[in-house]
């Protein structure tokens, strides 16, 4: 969970980029391997080159970013908790970013292995809807993924939905269950990004309308959701100004702004990852948004379990 501290420092640093250094990048992602034990329907990365890169070139990558003015990290896969080089596994890392002085350090993951590095801030955990859909989109993981979670209940978890035209009914399923369980924080929710072969998953823009206007209904009554509730219509409207100058990514020595996706032709137009969307709407100086910011992940501070 987010310390007070880590929060005010949060707070100030963002004032000071939404002042004075909007350009300045905040949030850094870096990928540790392109290996996975999964195989997603909407997966565009996992066993691409199947390799886990090594320590020192991520030691190297993480001061990359850090010396441009990263501050929050994201550590990335294929599966990150599957790394290895030699001796060093993931908590190494996960070590290395806390010495070199990174604010929060969070792990994106599929939830099918244990969540027990330890410094690390928040496991986003990815669940993409019931049982159902989420098995025909991930395999047949939902109820590991949820023992995982219930095992590890010191852990702080986000679960993370990529909403696309398999499970777009279960967005209220899914926040119903962030709110029970007491050991997940919060749900995020992201559209379903269209990388070539995937698709058929997009939701039309009507689709990403009404879907926004049923997680913002959430937000109102008061379920933990961690999306800006007034950056939504803009992003389903696909208005935010993306690719997001705040947001790095490194791999193996590579450094690309946003997403290594920014290549792909027309792909940004079609974006579904909220985070780097939402960001570039508060650095662009929207304040309903930049309200949301604060009293949302003020919210990460105390979550109350509620079913
Ligand atoms: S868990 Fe993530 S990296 Fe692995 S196949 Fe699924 S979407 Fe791809
Ligand atoms: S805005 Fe473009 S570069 Fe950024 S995550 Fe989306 S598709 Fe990738």
């Amino acid at each position: 969970m987010i310390s007070p501290q880590i929060f005010l420092r949060l707070a100030g640093r963002g004032l000071l980029a939404f002042l004075w250094q909007r350009n300045r990048p905040l949030i850094g992602s870096v990928i540790l391997t392109n290996r996975c034990n999964l195989h997603c329907r909407h997966c565009a990365v996992s066993n691409l080159v199947c390799q886990d890169y090594p320590f020192e070139q991520i030691q190297a990558d993480l001061q990359a970013l850090f010396d441009r003015g990263c501050r929050i990290l994201f550590l990335y896969g294929g599966e990150p908790l599957l790394w290895t080089d030699g001796e060093h596994t993931f908590p190494d890392v996960v070590q290395l970013a806390r010495q070199m002085g990174y604010w929060l350090v969070n792990a994106v993951t599929n939830g099918t292995w244990p969540l027990s590095a330890p410094g690390i801030d928040l496991y986003l955990v990815s669940l993409d809807g019931n049982r159902e859909h989420h098995n025909a989109i991930r395999g047949e993981t939902y109820d590991q993924v949820l023992e995982t979670i219930r095992q590890d209940r010191n852990v702080p978890v986000v679960l993370y939905m990529a909403i696309n035209t398999i499970n777009l009914a279960d967005i209220e399923t899914v926040a119903k269950l962030a709110r029970c369980l007491p050991a997940i924080q919060a749900v995020s929710y992201n559209f379903h990004t269209p990388y070539p072969g995937t698709e058929s998953l997009a939701l039309s823009r009507a689709e990403k309308l009404a879907a926004s206007r049923r997680i913002a209904t959430l937000i109102d009554q008061g379920y933990p959701v961690l999306n800006l509730k007034h950056a939504l219509p803009h992003i389903a409207r696909n208005g935010a100004p993306v690719p997001s100058r705040h947001c790095l990514v490194a791999e193996s020595g590579q450094i690309w702004t946003c997403g290594r996706c920014r290549d792909i032709p027309g792909l940004c137009q079609q974006c579904g990852f909220l985070f780097a969307a939402e960001y570039s709407l508060v650095f662009a100086g929207r304040p309903w948004v930049l309200l949301d910011l604060f009293k949302t992940y003020g919210r990460l501070l105390k979550k109350v379990s509620s079913c």
